[in-house]
């Protein structure tokens, strides 16, 4: 799978799984467990998490999907980019350490090799920064960043890490085809840093899969909704999209639609479907 480049060094697979919604039902456990460890069997590397997603629950779920995959020689740690977030009001100095070691512990991991401030809260930037900076140079994550944050907000964030210690390495916002705000502004300021831009919520939460402009392009294409929204997302160079699903038949889709090339004419019906923004928009946020 074809991957970007890490204004921090590394890099991160274009294409990624998101696992909002699970570890919140101790019935539901079993299969989610399952279907993460068949999208790692499948070949997804990337895979996003956070502490506050079923409270600890969805990271224990990837926990438990990893160590099985680890066992089964499915793939090398190595090879996996996993990525958590620490909750703003867990976001001081002292609280994202604690809070790290929280999340490592639930994931069975001794590093992260992303971990995010989940979005804006009240404790100052320049904390959360310096115990980022701590915890890469203690090895227990490899890259920091942010989520949510928009163009005004990643600029108060440059001026907070004041170029001391490793740079900001990715900002994950909500951007699908419905929700394309961050084309302008925000996405050329991340380019412009060489720093990725995560996609949330690409399939707008499914709702996109039903959308009946996209179903009758894809339908003519020979592939799904679904999967042209995902294409679409992953064209815009430096943007990784990490849709989320449970289902085996939505997993072997999306990871397909990595490889999927859309021609010049696709993309501009797409951009008649769902129009780009001309102006700046506030951020959204799911
Ligand atoms: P998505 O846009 O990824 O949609 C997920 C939903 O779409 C699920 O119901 C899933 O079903 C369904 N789906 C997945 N693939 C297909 C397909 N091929 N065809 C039809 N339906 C499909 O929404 P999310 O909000 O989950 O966003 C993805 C991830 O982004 C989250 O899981 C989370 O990791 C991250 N995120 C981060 C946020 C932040 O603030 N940083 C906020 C929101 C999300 P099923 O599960 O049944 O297969």
């Amino acid at each position: 799978m074809r991957t970007l480049q890490l204004p921090t060094g590394g890099e991160m697979p274009v294409l990624g799984l998101g696992t909002w919604r699970m570890g919140e039902d101790a019935k539901r456990r079993a299969d989610e467990v399952k279907a993460v460890r068949e999208a790692i069997v499948l070949g997804y590397r990337l895979i996003d998490t956070a502490e506050m997603y079923g409270e600890g629950g969805a990271e224990t779920v990837l926990g438990q999907a990893i160590a099985e995959a680890l066992r089964a020689n499915d793939v090398r740690r190595e090879e996996l980019f996993i990525v958590s977030k620490v909750y703003p009001h867990n976001a001081s100095r002292r609280g994202t350490l604690d809070a790290c070691e929280r999340s490592l512990k639930r994931l069975g991991l001794d590093a992260l090799d992303l971990y995010l401030l989940h979005w804006r809260g009240s404790h100052p930037l320049r904390e959360t920064v310096a115990a980022m900076h701590s915890l890469v140079d203690d090895g227990r994550i490899a890259h920091w960043g942010v989520s949510n944050f928009d163009t005004d907000d990643m600029e108060e964030l440059e001026e907070a890490a004041g170029g001391d210690g490793p740079a900001c390495a990715a900002n994950q916002v909500y951007l699908s085809l419905g929700e394309r705000g961050p084309e302008f502004g925000l996405l050329p300021w991340q380019r412009e840093r060489g720093m990725p831009l995560m996609a949330y919520s690409p399939i707008d939460q499914g709702a996109l899969a039903e959308d009946d402009g996209l179903v009758e392009l894809a339908e003519r294409l020979g592939v799904t909704a679904a999967q042209l929204v995902l294409a679409a997302v992953i064209a815009r160079p430096g943007v990784a999209a990490i849709p989320k699903a449970v289902r085996s038949t939505h997993l072997k889709e999306n990871l397909a639609a990595a490889e999927l090339k859309l021609d010049a004419a696709t993309l501009a019906e797409l951009d008649r479907l769902h129009p780009p923004p001309k102006r700046k928009m506030p951020l959204a946020m799911i």
